[in-house]
């Protein structure tokens, strides 16, 4: 496991800074989103530091697999009745923290098209 001691979501993987964890296994953690944009706002993230979604996918299929059926455990386990996945990758798209993440957004009607 590669971890970069300057990212801020390495060092929730590590424990160095807290975090509202939800679901851990050896490929992926899941905890609350800081700022949430719906009831159920959750970020999974890969326990490897990439930068983003293509990174991890270019690393390791199974874990780009693995954060998706966590989203849907977690989708599951809350009895959300209809959720959005979302990858920001670069900056125009929103994307603020340079460590892959899986927004897993519902508990409300959510809009399309998005923002
Ligand atoms: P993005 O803008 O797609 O890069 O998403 C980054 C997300 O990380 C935002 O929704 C932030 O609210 C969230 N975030 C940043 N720092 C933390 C933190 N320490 N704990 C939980 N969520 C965070």
């Amino acid at each position: 496991m590669t971890l970069d001691p300057e990212c801020i979501f390495c060092k929730i993987i590590e424990g160095q800074i807290p975090a509202e964890i939800i679901y851990r296994n050896d490929n992926v953690l899941a905890f609350n989103d800081l700022n949430p944009q719906a009831p159920t706002h959750i970020l999974i993230i890969p326990t490897l530091h990439a930068e983003n979604a293509a990174a991890v996918a270019a690393l390791s299929p199974t874990i780009i697999a693995a954060m998706h059926r966590a989203a849907d455990e977690i989708a599951t386990e809350k009895g959300l009745t209809g959720y959005r996945t979302v990858f920001n990758t670069g900056a125009d798209a929103g994307q603020s923290v340079f460590h892959a993440h899986l927004h897993l957004l519902g508990g409300r009607v959510l809009a399309w098209p998005p923002g």
